[in-house]
């Protein structure tokens, strides 16, 4: 191997992606982390994947809880995706970065004002390397209705956000999916 993991970070920085943040619960508190390492798997079922590094202190809450929320951040949410990435910031992730939140239909914390937000039960954990993928199969989904259609995604891109100037989009030509 001829690089080194920051040579790896570097180029895998220019895969752009979304930022969610992950949640789940540990003795009915809620927890969360910042994550892009999320993935569509399965659309029978509805399955998804998060990458999580085995050192996160979330990752054994969500082995034990079997449970996870996937909260995909919008373009104004620039600061708790900092503050659940541990940035030193009051309040701080011990308490929740002060987020807005309300229990999903199945009692996982999603924040308020996300985009996207699904709720997971764990049905397979593979280990990767150092990270711990958990497949989670989607029980409860809601895209923020009509007051989120106008709102932009928070980008992840070469390690620093990023926000979509809406000057032009073009439809896909290629096949989409069933
Ligand atoms: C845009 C973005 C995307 C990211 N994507 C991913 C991703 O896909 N996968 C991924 O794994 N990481 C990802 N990260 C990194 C991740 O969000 C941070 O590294 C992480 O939040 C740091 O927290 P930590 O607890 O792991 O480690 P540290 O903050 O270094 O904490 C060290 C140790 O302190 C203890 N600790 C800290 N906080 C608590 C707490 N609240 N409760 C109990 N114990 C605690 C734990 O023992 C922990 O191991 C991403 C970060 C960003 C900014």
């Amino acid at each position: 191997m001829e690089f080194d993991s920051g040579r790896f970070r570097q180029v895998m920085g220019r895969f752009a992606t979304g930022v969610t943040v992950v949640t789940t619960l540990e003795g009915g508190r809620p927890a969360g982390i910042t994550v892009n390492a999320l993935s569509s798997v399965s659309l029978q079922p509805p399955l998804v994947m998060v990458a999580l590094d085995r050192r996160r202190f979330i990752t054994p809450m969500v082995r034990a809880l079997g449970r996870y929320a996937v909260n995909v951040l919008g373009e104004g949410q620039q600061a708790l995706s900092d503050c659940f990435a541990h940035a030193d910031v009051t309040p701080g992730r011990k308490d929740f970065c002060g987020a807005a939140w309300h229990p999903g239909s199945d009692g996982l914390p999603l924040l308020d004002g996300a985009i996207a937000t699904l709720e997971c039960t764990v049905v397979e954990t593979f280990s990767a390397g150092d990270h711990d993928l958990f497949i989670g199969r989607v029980d409860t989904l809601d895209d923020g209705g009509r007051d989120a259609e106008a709102i932009g995604p928070l980008l992840y891109f070469r390690r620093r956000y990023l926000r979509i100037e809406r000057g032009a989009d073009a439809p896909v030509k290629g096949k989409p999916e069933d």
